[in-house]
């Protein structure tokens, strides 16, 4: 019995000669993975090294997804992108071959905008972030650089993303002298680089330590690994799910970042599923079991998210 390749199958004789096909049948899920997923009722899924990778769709994540639908589990995908709205990411998702509608996207920019509207309700919010990124903040009462430049300008929270090329130096002295002066501190997360055209590029989270040193204060992070973004995820899927109530523990966070997506959802009360698919692999598994303080194993690894729809259905 040959292991590790496509078991050929004998095809059908046809026209009178013996014609074999190789069946491309997927092998059965591992039952770790089986009995970790067993129950659940929602998943929450990472885009970069689930279902993309370098801005291309990872071979069978589509039908993947299709196959999440038909096994009846909602989903969300769950990402930390900050630098651009859900539509120009669901759009990014669609060049990919990825038909997301955005209602089912939550990013740190769109989780950030819910908790900031739940904390600071009408209050007067300074943003720091792209004008495509902007766009998820359209309900609040965002302040312009001019007001912020008022000396006696106040806000009820200053609020930072990734503003990439669009940040100043203006921008973020005013952020400095509004959170002197008293305002809620948001950061939308706390990641130091992130992989673009250009190679390795600056994230946000170096900015944010930044304004934590001079103005001598923590930002509340609401992006992954934070509990609160895990939380706003599984608020949202609630309202999908209907009853009985969704608990956390009825959720499966599926991701190839194993500190930021597995063991973040697990500290939140969800599942953790590892998938080998992106960026993290044995050496990192090893490294966060090893770890006394942080560390942690997932509840389950799998290949890709097609063993885990595969697994879903068992
Ligand atoms: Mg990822």
């Amino acid at each position: 019995m040959p292991t590790g390749h496509a078991p050929i199958r004998a095809g059908r004789l046809g026209r009178g000669r013996f014609s074999p096909t190789i069946s491309r049948v997927p092998s059965p899920p591992a039952a770790q993975l089986v009995a970790a997923l067993r129950g659940v009722r929602a998943l929450l899924l990472d885009i970069d090294g689930v279902l993309v990778l370098r801005g291309r769709q990872i071979p069978g994540a589509a039908g993947a997804l299709a196959a999440v639908e038909r096994a009846g589990v909602p989903y969300r995908l769950a990402t930390n992108t900050s630098a651009i709205s859900r539509t120009t990411l669901a759009a990014h998702l669609a060049r990919a071959g990825l038909d997301i509608p955005i209602e089912r996207i939550v990013s740190a920019a769109s989780a950030t905008a819910a908790h900031v509207a739940r904390r600071h309700p009408g209050g007067r919010i300074f943003l720091i972030s792209t004008t495509d990124a902007r766009a998820e903040f359209a309900g609040l009462d965002l302040m312009t650089g001019e007001e912020a430049d008022q000396p006696e300008a106040r806000a009820a929270a200053v609020v930072i993303g990734d503003a990439s090329d669009e940040l100043t130096f203006a921008t973020l002295d005013r952020a400095f002298r509004l959170l002197r002066a008293g305002a809620g501190f948001v950061a939308m997360h706390k990641n130091r680089w992130w992989l673009t055209k250009r190679g390795v590029t600056l994230d946000s989270g170096g900015l944010v330590v930044g304004l934590e040193y001079a103005t001598e204060r923590r930002a509340t992070v609401v992006g992954k690994p934070t509990k609160a973004f895990f939380l706003e995820a599984v608020r949202e899927l609630a309202a999908e799910t209907g009853p009985p109530g969704l608990h956390t523990a009825d959720v499966a966070m599926i991701g190839d970042d194993l500190w930021h997506d597995v063991l973040g959802a697990q500290r939140a009360g969800l599942r953790g599923v590892f998938v080998r698919s992106g960026k993290h692999g044995d050496e990192d598994l090893a490294r966060a079991a090893a770890r006394a303080r942080g560390g942690g194993r997932p509840d389950a690894v799998a290949a890709d998210l097609g063993e885990v729809a595969t697994a879903l259905r068992r």
